[in-house]
């Protein structure tokens, strides 16, 4: 396969908006701990992140009746229920050394399905006014509504996870901002986008873009990340929110800890989307 970025296939639909790199973050920040967090040592390993054991798997793709990509050995829980292909990574966590700057396809797409924290795999934040995610602060640069209608390929964060993720890297005071989301819709996945060659069967890949579930890109990525859509969002402060929790919850979210399932008993189960 040849991955140089090259036009996307006719016919391919291809969001003006949202297409983006997210190794070059404007409206899909990195997370606080995982990837450009200037932390030498951090003292927790998101669950997404990627562990040096975890290696992803250079299964061969090929076109389908030039209709869709396949692998030749395909499972059916290597599709989501849109029916997207999704990259094969195996499964080793807390095994060899964390790879910060990796997310793991399968752990990605489990927390952004089900809306758990990023870091500790247990439930995300949720008040009335929605679930909690970490932004990086573009309010500067980007229209007036931000962050309305980002998308977003990490996924939210419980209270004190969020917190302790800004305890523990300064940076993240100025850098970051707080949003409820009220309503953060599936909207599709980020991966390579591939296109069917003169030969029959064979593709080769001619970008890595944000596609939509239901667009005819859909069935010709394989997906590395899910995406949501973040609609009705309000900015928040994550040390009013802790003052106003109950004693006991308040002091949770006021520890350094992460949250509840931060260590490595957080169960790996299959994604619901
Ligand atoms: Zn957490």
């Amino acid at each position: 396969m040849n991955s140089a970025p090259e036009q996307p296939p006719a016919g391919i639909e291809v969001h003006p908006l949202v297409v983006r790199d997210p190794s070059r973050p404007r409206s899909t920040p990195q997370p606080p701990g995982l990837t450009g967090a200037p932390l030498a040592k951090p003292s927790v390993v998101p669950y997404i992140a990627t562990w040096t054991t975890e290696h992803g798997a250079s299964n061969p793709i090929r076109s389908l009746f030039g209709d869709r990509i396949a692998f030749p050995d395909e499972r059916p829980e290597d599709r989501d229920r849109h029916g997207v292909l999704w990259r094969r990574n195996t499964a080793g966590r807390g095994e060899g050394r964390p790879v910060f700057d990796q997310v793991h396809a399968r752990r990605q797409r489990h927390a952004m399905s089900d809306l758990l924290c990023q870091v500790c795999a247990g439930p995300a934040s949720r008040t009335d006014a929605g679930w909690l995610w970490l932004l990086h602060d573009d309010r500067a640069i980007e229209p007036r509504g931000w962050p309305d209608l980002v998308t977003a390929t990490h996924p939210p964060l419980c209270l004190p996870c969020a917190r302790a993720s800004v305890r523990m890297c300064p940076h993240l005071h100025s850098g970051f901002v707080a949003v409820r989301v009220a309503d953060p819709q599936l909207w599709g996945v980020y991966g390579s986008v591939h296109m069917p060659t003169t030969v029959p069967g064979q593709v080769r890949t001619v970008a890595r873009a944000m596609v939509p579930y239901g667009s005819t890109g859909a069935r010709w990525v394989l997906a590395a990340q899910m995406v949501r859509l973040l609609l009705g969002c309000t900015f928040t402060d994550l040390d009013e929110e802790a003052a106003e929790l109950p004693t006991a919850t308040a002091d949770q979210a006021d520890s350094d800890s992460p949250g509840a399932g931060a260590t490595l008993r957080a169960t790996e189960r299959e994604p619901t989307a």
